[in-house]
């Protein structure tokens, strides 16, 4: 005779208690036995936030140091950031928004004329590019305005997604995701917020840690923190104020 489905499944005490036991048996016949002790790393949510706590503390003035008035400026500013300083973009962008200061002058710009204003950042053949077509394309998909939504702007020439966190947290106040640039990545690695390497995959990592409302904050302060305290060659773990619980830190 057939008999019903058994399914008993041990209830564990906690959601980090080690150990589970599993019974099925179907038609009188035990087919999976599994008695295994699994190690469940702790939760990462309270560390994430005592350290972003401690970080905001040490850095309450942490903000988008790239200078801007609109969110085309911005946009600008942010495309010529990549592999350059924000102080060396900052002194660059007042000649470039007065010499184009629209999308549809930086549409029509020769390119010689952009290189030669932007030559400084570096990489300016290829930015001056990105510019020239962000400023066609701006005119005619979105009448010459910034379109303030994500999908709308990776579709951008020289926009990734990088690069659109920028604009819509700063520009248009929207917490689409989290900025991760160099710093925020090397950051979010040494505090074992996230195992990953690629920006996308750290940023599908890091929102789930923190509120959505503070997730432009928490770039800047990761940055700030990045820039001061944790840099790329050599950390300085013995000032740092999350020495203490930091996995990474070298005192
Ligand atoms: S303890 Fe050291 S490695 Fe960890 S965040 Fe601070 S400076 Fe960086």
């Amino acid at each position: 005779m057939r008999r019903k489905a058994v399914v008993t499944v041990s209830r564990r005490r906690s959601p980090s208690a080690p150990s589970v036991a599993k019974k099925i048996v179907v038609t009188g016949r035990v087919l999976v036995r599994v008695r295994k002790r699994v190690r469940r790393p702790a939760p990462l949510g309270p560390y994430a936030t005592e350290v972003m706590t401690r970080l905001k503390r040490a850095h309450p003035d942490a903000h988008c140091e790239l200078d801007y008035k609109t969110p085309l400026q911005l946009l600008v500013a942010t495309i010529l950031s990549a592999q350059c300083t924000d102080k060396r973009v900052n002194m660059v962008t007042p000649v470039f928004f007065r010499t184009f200061p629209t999308a549809a002058a930086m549409a029509d710009a020769p390119v010689d004329q952009v290189e030669d204003v932007i030559r400084s950042t570096g990489f300016f053949r290829n930015k001056a590019k990105s510019l020239i077509g962000l400023g066609k394309a701006l005119v005619e998909r979105h009448n010459g305005e910034v379109p303030d939504s994500m999908d709308e702007l990776v579709k951008l020439p020289g926009v990734g997604r990088k690069t659109a966190n920028v604009v819509l947290g700063n520009a248009f106040d929207r917490n689409e995701g989290v900025v991760v640039d160099t710093h925020v990545g090397r950051l979010s690695t040494r505090l074992g917020l996230t195992r990953e390497t690629d920006p996308v995959k750290i940023e599908r990592d890091l929102m789930p840690l923190f509120p959505r409302d503070e997730w432009t904050n928490v770039a800047h302060v990761l940055i700030f923190h990045g820039r001061r305290v944790c840099h790329a060659r050599v950390p300085r773990c013995d000032v740092c104020v999350v020495a203490d619980i930091c996995p990474s830190s070298r005192v």
